[in-house]
């Protein structure tokens, strides 16, 4: 198997093959088509198993097909952004990893990617979210500051992707989680697309997918 049997726009292919990724790994090959056919999933997968470029390609891809984004381009620029999808990550070091691999699949498609984390200078990364976002990628804590202070809206966020959703529960994060994605602006569950990984899947995680994802497809691998 290749990453050409799936059809993906030539911008998010030639990046593929410029980040040197060949053969999909499991969960890419399985993961990518469906989240291509807007169906929510729930994934099983271990750090390693390549689950960052399983939601990161197909998003991207989507983002890309429906056009240029021109929402941020509006009257608002430069005081809020509307990000078109949302990847939240446990810790600054997870968000940091998706945030690199993010670019070099958006490279060239316009799709501008951004990450906010805790313990790190707000000013510098609202400095980086004036020049545009499409792509969030953010730890709950600094997310619900960076909405508070008006910086980051939900309103148009048709992708939601949770990633190491069993480790952010460890961490203590469900309530920062739930007020994010229980957000009045959030468009509801079966208007956005929404992504779970995680390694295991104890009850609550089962009960976070019951929640937050619709008619969903459990993946594992
Ligand atoms: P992840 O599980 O997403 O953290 O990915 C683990 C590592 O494997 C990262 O360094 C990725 O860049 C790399 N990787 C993911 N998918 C592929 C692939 N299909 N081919 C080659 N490397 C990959």
């Amino acid at each position: 198997t290749s990453f050409e049997e799936v059809q993906l726009t030539e911008i998010i292919s030639g990046n593929i093959t410029l980040a040197r990724y060949d053969t999909p790994t499991p969960v890419q090959k399985y993961a990518i088509p469906i989240i291509i056919a807007r169906r929510d999933v729930m994934a099983c997968a271990q750090t390693g198993s390549g689950k960052t470029a399983a939601f990161l390609v197909p998003i991207l891809n989507q983002m890309y097909e429906r056009g240029p984004p021109h929402i941020n381009q509006g009257r608002n620029y430069r005081r809020k952004q509307y990000p078109l999808g949302l990847v939240l990550a446990p810790t600054r070091e997870l968000a940091t990893q998706i945030y690199d691999e993010s670019k070099k699949f958006a490279y060239r498609s316009r799709v501008r990617p951004c990450v906010v984390y805790g313990g790190s200078n707000i000013v510098d990364q609202i400095r980086d979210l004036d020049r545009g976002c499409h792509l969030l990628v953010a730890t709950p804590g600094r997310l619900l500051d960076m909405i508070d202070r008006g910086k980051i809206g939900l309103d148009y966020c048709n992708y939601l992707v949770l990633d190491e959703a069993d480790r952010m529960l460890d961490m203590g994060f469900e309530p920062q989680i739930r007020r994010i994605v229980e957000k009045e602006s959030m468009p509801r569950t079966g208007d956005r697309q929404t992504l779970m990984f995680s390694a295991t899947f104890p009850s609550p995680i089962q009960i976070l997918a019951r929640d937050f994802l619709d008619n969903y497809i459990f993946l594992a691998v």
